[in-house]
């Protein structure tokens, strides 16, 4: 019998991966090229087929039951539609779904690229076993999936678990969306970096300019040096991770996971930061929350090529019906709210 298997896609805004993933989550074959993200859908959809072509031939003789993609939001899982990812020019309610499945003649889901890794994760990493997951990851910004009940939560228009734009302080830097206050502008990987680089000047001798040749610091050398025990690096990473506990007390309120999971690069710090982050869970969130286990993700930059495989792979029914494709508006009321 031939092995099932599922040809998973990772749209990402730089890189265009592809990889045949078995029903174990095993990579069988990978491939992978720059996103021609300035090109519009048409070339990306070309792209994607010469792919498609490479890991065929890289592992042939498999039973590819389906296509799984994951791609930047806003997306519509349920039409299979992308909305209009910031990170592609061009593409504006591009039903790629209906689009690859003509192309590839395979069955096709899509699926938000922070909910695919949430799935990764769930799947086959740091969140196996558990029936409902929250994953965070936190580095340039901060995003999420949260997996309820044994599915995926999709919420209105699949837009549910937006976890870096939730308002979790009334001041400090603005973030991309334009407001101030978002976990993302004070808890990721770019903030910390801000605040690293506030703290210190190039050629001032400091461990975090030394690491990052008076250039730029970043989030990752602020772990790197926290590493070296260097004091205003274990500072700078100890008001990151209260922060972090700020916010993931509030997803452990709302979502009520088995288990958090936390990925991108600041992860790495985890567990420099776990006693910050543990303590100040302690401090806000209810008794009945207080012991679900925060761990790091264990897929890495895989999480969501083997989570799309798994949208085909194991369907959970969630996107069995799948709309009709139509027009889709997404009127920006964020810009009304905000005058
Ligand atoms: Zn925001």
């Amino acid at each position: 019998m031939r092995i099932e298997a599922a040809l998973a896609i990772d749209l990402g805004g730089t890189e265009l991966r592809a990889a045949l993933v078995d029903r174990d989550g095993k990579i069988l074959a990978f491939a992978a090229v720059p996103t021609q993200a300035q090109a519009g859908p048409d070339a990306i959809v070309d792209q994607i087929a010469a792919l498609a072509a490479t890991v065929h031939a890289e592992a042939p003789g498999l039973a590819i039951v389906g296509v799984g993609v994951g791609a930047p939001g806003p997306l519509d899982p349920l039409a299979g539609i992308a909305v209009g990812p910031p990170t592609l020019a061009g593409w504006q309610d591009v039903p790629l779904a209906d689009i690859l499945e003509r192309r590839l003649g395979l069955p096709v889901r899509l699926e938000n690229d922070a909910n695919a890794a949430a799935l990764g994760e769930w799947r086959f990493g740091a969140g196996h076993g558990a029936r409902s997951l929250v994953f965070v990851t936190v580095s340039t910004g901060i995003g999420g999936g949260v997996v309820a009940d044994g599915r995926i939560l999709h919420g209105r228009r699949g837009l549910a678990a937006e976890i870096g734009h939730m308002t979790i302080t009334n001041e400090g830097e603005r973030c991309v969306c334009g407001v101030v206050g978002c976990f993302e502008a004070i808890a990721s990987g770019t903030a910390l970096g801000r605040r690293a680089n506030a703290a210190t000047s190039p050629l001032d001798g400091s461990t975090l300019r030394r690491l990052s040749a008076n250039g730029e610091v970043t989030g990752r050398h602020v772990v790197e040096a926290a590493r070296l025990q260097d004091d205003l690096a274990v500072a700078l990473l100890e008001e990151e991770a209260r922060w972090l506990g700020v916010g993931f007390t509030n997803l452990l309120h709302l979502y009520s996971p088995d288990v958090l999971v936390v990925g991108g690069g600041i992860a790495n710090g985890l567990d420099l930061m776990a006693p910050v982050i543990e303590a100040t869970i302690r401090l806000r969130a209810m008794r009945a929350y207080r012991d679900v286990p925060v761990v790091q993700a264990q897929l890495g930059r895989h999480a969501g090529l083997v989570g799309a495989a798994s949208l085909v792979l194991f369907d959970d029914g969630s996107l069995a019906a799948r709309m009709p494709v139509g027009p889709s508006t997404f009127p920006d009321t964020r810009r009304d709210f905000n005058g």
